[in-house]
């Protein structure tokens, strides 16, 4: 599928008069149709929803936009729960999955009335002992251990992932005993919840995903007497960050989940149970890119071009290896018939946004699109090299553009110093 920026070159010069590069750019048209097609593929089931996992973009302005669109949030610290709660997310419409889980953010979970997914067995009694009982609904996280396979491949079954290899998570015994533990201790309502892949581009993870924990769920109410009232399919939904790969298509994967529903759940009594997700990069990945100028050619043993933006305001390939598409503004047509390494100014030899990339020829001042930076993007940032982190932008459905976090300044960086 070739990738197309969703923002022209006019309209890139013109922002960038008034906002300095680099900055992330959302594209709140592409988030509301993003949320409105996840929505539409699991309105088959009365209870769903989205809860937005808040770490991929922690922005007001875009959880904002994700609440407009009837979506809640999955925080997993103190300050992300803070955050929610400043958006006017309230009770049930927030999600806290956390692990190694301090006492005040429980506490403060609960002060909101938000869902608490337990991580682990020895953290029931840690919740009784911190805010003094277990809520009426609860929720565990469940990891199966072994490998994640999924289907048929060429060479075999397809591996996902290792969940043995995963911190997160009850074993399946543990998981038993803690449902009757918390029935005794006040709990009425349960809620199971698993991630066990990231990132994936298959129709077929969430629908064998919803599969292991349907089957689990009938179980768990039968032997423990405990009512399953939701299930929590959690993120990995993945995009498509290579121009060779093909979308996920929500709609399948929907109608792939409601098959397993179908087939599981409504024979054992249980059509009522709602499903949830905590999507994250599927909502917001290709939605936002980082939009970074031309500073410098360097040539050396490579055609280098460096840029303003550096590792800080995207760590994914630095850190993971990933690939992030990259478009010329203006010349995405051309023939793409220079290599260049596109790199950025850390004192770190892996701060390449592309190395050996097939690309137009590049001139100084211009602006590269790094695309599908909306998901686990800005929110990774940090400040290593005395780097300060970009400004976020939103582009709105009218065409505006409005600035929905400054760039950090010298002072930010300066301001947890203490110089005495
Ligand atoms: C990170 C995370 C998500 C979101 O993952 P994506 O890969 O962005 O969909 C959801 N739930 C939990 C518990 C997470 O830690």
């Amino acid at each position: 599928m070739e990738k197309k920026p969703f923002v022209s070159r006019a309209q890139l010069d013109k922002i960038a008069r008034q906002y300095p590069t680099p900055f992330h750019l959302y594209d709140e048209k592409g988030i509301r149709q993003t949320a409105r097609a996840l929505k539409a593929a699991f309105s088959w089931n009365p209870g769903y929803k989205e809860y937005f996992a808040v770490k991929a973009t922690p922005t007001p302005a875009i959880l904002n936009l994700l609440k407009e669109e009837g979506c809640g949030v999955d925080c997993s610290s103190l300050t992300e729960l803070m955050l929610s709660d400043r958006c006017g997310f309230e009770g049930q419409d927030i999600m806290f999955s956390s692990n190694e889980t301090p006492a005040g953010e429980y506490a403060l979970a609960h002060k909101l009335g938000s869902i608490i997914n337990l991580d682990d067995f020895t953290h029931i009694d840690f919740l009784q002992e911190t805010i003094g009982e277990i809520p009426e609904t609860i929720s565990c996280r469940f990891n199966p251990g072994g490998i994640f396979a999924l289907g048929e491949s060429h060479e075999g079954f397809q591996v996902m992932d290792t969940p043995e290899d995963s911190k997160y998570g009850f074993t399946r015994e543990q998981l038993f005993e803690g449902f009757r533990k918390l029935k005794a201790m006040g709990a009425k309502q349960f809620g199971l919840h698993a991630f066990l892949a990231s990132n994936t581009l298959s129709n077929d993870y969430y629908p064998a995903l919803a599969g292991i924990l349907f089957r689990l769920a009938v179980e768990l109410q039968q032997e423990t007497d405990c009512q399953v009232a939701f299930i929590n399919l959690s993120g990995g939904v993945g995009i498509p960050y290579r121009p060779e790969e093909t979308a996920n298509d929500i709609a399948a994967i929907g109608e792939g989940v409601r098959r397993e529903f179908e087939r599981i759940l409504v024979p054992a009594g249980m059509e009522n149970v709602a499903i949830y997700t905590e999507l994250g990069r599927y909502m917001l990945g290709p939605n936002g890119c980082l939009v970074t100028k031309v500073l410098h050619f360097k040539h050396t043993y490579r055609e280098y071009v460096g840029v303003d933006a550096c590792a800080v305001d995207l760590m994914r390939p630095a850190m993971y290896g990933a690939y992030h598409h990259i478009t010329v503004s203006g010349r995405e047509d051309a023939p793409h018939d220079h290599l260049y390494d596109v790199v950025g100014g850390l004192c770190e030899n892996n701060d390449k946004f592309a190395i050996q990339r097939p690309l137009p020829k590049i001139g100084l001042g211009d602006l590269l699109v790094i695309h599908d930076t909306g998901a686990h993007g800005h929110s990774m940032g940090y400040n290593y090299n005395g780097k300060l982190r970009s400004a976020e932008l939103l582009l709105r459905e009218d065409g505006t553009v409005k600035l929905i976090r400054r760039a950090e300044t010298p002072e930010d960086y300066f301001a947890t110093m203490v110089f005495e």
